[in-house]
């Protein structure tokens, strides 16, 4: 693999948020490397997603961010087919404890300026949803909202990337960011070093590692989220569904992506990295304990003992596994969505699949372009939402890549915030 010289741009990481970076950037007229450790696009969180693009049930601070993200993923559709359904989202309603919850979502929203989101009672829910004739007491409906295949939408950024100049390396792992005083000046790959005015690091739930070569601590818990896939089955909703207890969305081809919805369960193996966060993740772990399935990840360890370190680019692997799924969660999943959709009854499982969600202490992202030398923009953190967030996410770092300064409201998004003293915690795992 030849790497250029020098870049204006290095971005390291080709998810949705690497590949949407680099096609801004190069869209702006600038030289950009598009960096992955794996062999394409998409081979980590970006790939593994369900593929909705929500913008209702979000913390007030994304609102507007997911908003603009849904107009980009439309606009993006004129560029090529990546399964585009815009069918709305439903956060379907099955208990009555649960409205309070919405409630308080829709009041989000208003604020917000969010306006189509409403409540929706039983009967209007099954006029927007006909196959839902199980028991269910309304939704939470926002109309413009979608889904798509998440693979294909991040590959489509990468090809956007590509087509305006940028140099995609692949097979390519960044080992350490390069400074030089207060600056940035490049990254050491495992192929040579690139100079670069400006480095964005998009790694997902490696980023802590990179960040750590320039003294930074970011702190991220990786956590498994899991998905299945059923056989196509007849059309049955364009929405993309949530519920406390599953969420789902049908692909074009029929087939169905099943997962456990709000507040599911997610697994974290533990290990020595988890000492750097541990005064946030202790008390989050305690509240969360019924919906936080820990291990001992023991082979972590041991390489960690190896290389006297808990945190370094050498722990992060070239190629990630993907991770087990939580079958039985996933199979309940699919059986609360057939009590609402009967038609579902019996729907056989083709895939089941987990992938690695990057949480932060308080779910709300890390976008920062002023935490370390100049130069340096981090987008990580994006707490199991953040595909939805991908092309905007690219708009902001190409701002503070070519820039220094963006327009968009990331007040509340600096990765300073941990340590101001304690952040919010979220109410819910995912
Ligand atoms: C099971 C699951 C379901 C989800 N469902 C949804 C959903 O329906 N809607 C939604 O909005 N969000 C969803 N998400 C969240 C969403 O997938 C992520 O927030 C988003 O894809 C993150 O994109 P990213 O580009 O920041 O990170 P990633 O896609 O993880 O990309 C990071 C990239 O960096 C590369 N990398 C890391 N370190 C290095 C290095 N040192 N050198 C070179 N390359 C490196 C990795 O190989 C990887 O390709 C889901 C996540 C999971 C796991």
């Amino acid at each position: 693999m030849s790497l250029p010289a020098s870049a204006d741009v290095v971005v390291v990481g080709s998810g949705v948020t690497g590949a949407a970076t680099a096609a801004a950037v190069a869209a702006r007229g600038a030289t950009v490397v598009l960096l992955d450790k794996e062999d394409g696009p998409a081979r980590e969180a970006s790939g593994r997603a369900q593929g909705s693009l929500r913008v209702q049930g979000r913390h007030g601070a994304e609102l507007r961010l997911a908003e603009e993200a849904l107009r980009l993923w439309t606009e993006a559709a004129a560029d090529g087919d990546f399964e585009l359904v815009t069918g709305g989202n439903l956060y379907l309603l099955t208990r009555p404890e649960e409205l309070a919850r919405l409630r308080a979502l829709v009041a989000e929203a208003h604020r917000a300026g969010l306006t189509g989101v409403e409540l929706l009672d039983a009967d209007a829910t099954r006029e927007v949803m006909p196959s839902a004739t199980g028991p269910l007491l309304g939704a939470m409906c926002s109309p413009g909202d979608a889904h798509c295949h998440p693979r294909k939408g991040t590959e489509l950024y990468a090809r956007r990337a590509r087509a305006a100049g940028a140099h995609p390396a692949y097979g390519v792992k960044a080992v350490r960011l390069l400074a030089a005083g207060a600056r940035i000046t490049g990254v050491d790959t495992t192929e040579g070093s690139i100079r670069a005015g400006a480095v964005v690091v998009a790694a997902g739930i490696w980023t802590p590692h990179l960040a750590r070569t320039v003294g930074l601590s970011v702190p991220i818990m990786p956590v498994v989220m899991s998905e299945l896939e059923t056989e196509p089955a007849e059309p049955l909703f364009a929405q993309s569904i949530r519920a406390f207890g599953f969420g789902a969305v049908q692909r074009p081809n029929g087939k169905l992506i099943v997962s456990a919805g709000l507040n599911a369960r997610v697994a974290h193996g533990v290990s020595l990295a988890d000492l750097h966060g541990l005064r946030y993740w202790l008390p989050r772990a305690l509240a969360f304990r019924r919906n936080l399935r820990l291990s001992v990840d023991l082979a972590r360890i041991a390489h960690q003992v190896r290389t006297r370190s808990t945190l370094s680019p050498e722990h992060v692997p070239h190629v990630s596994p993907e991770p087990p799924c939580d079958r039985p969660l996933v199979d309940s999943a699919l059986a609360r969505l057939a009590s609402v959709v009967p038609a579902l009854r019996g729907v056989a499982v083709s895939r089941y699949w987990g992938g690695v969600v990057d949480m932060t202490p308080d779910g709300l992202p890390i976008i920062d372009g002023g935490a370390g030398p100049s130069g340096l923009t981090l987008v990580t953190g994006l707490c199991g939402h953040g595909f939805t967030l991908g092309p905007v996410l690219g708009e902001i770092a190409a701002d503070l890549a070519t820039e220094g300064r963006t327009a968009r409201d990331i007040e509340e998004f600096r990765l300073a915030r941990f340590a101001e003293g304690p952040v919010p915690q979220p109410e819910m795992t995912i």
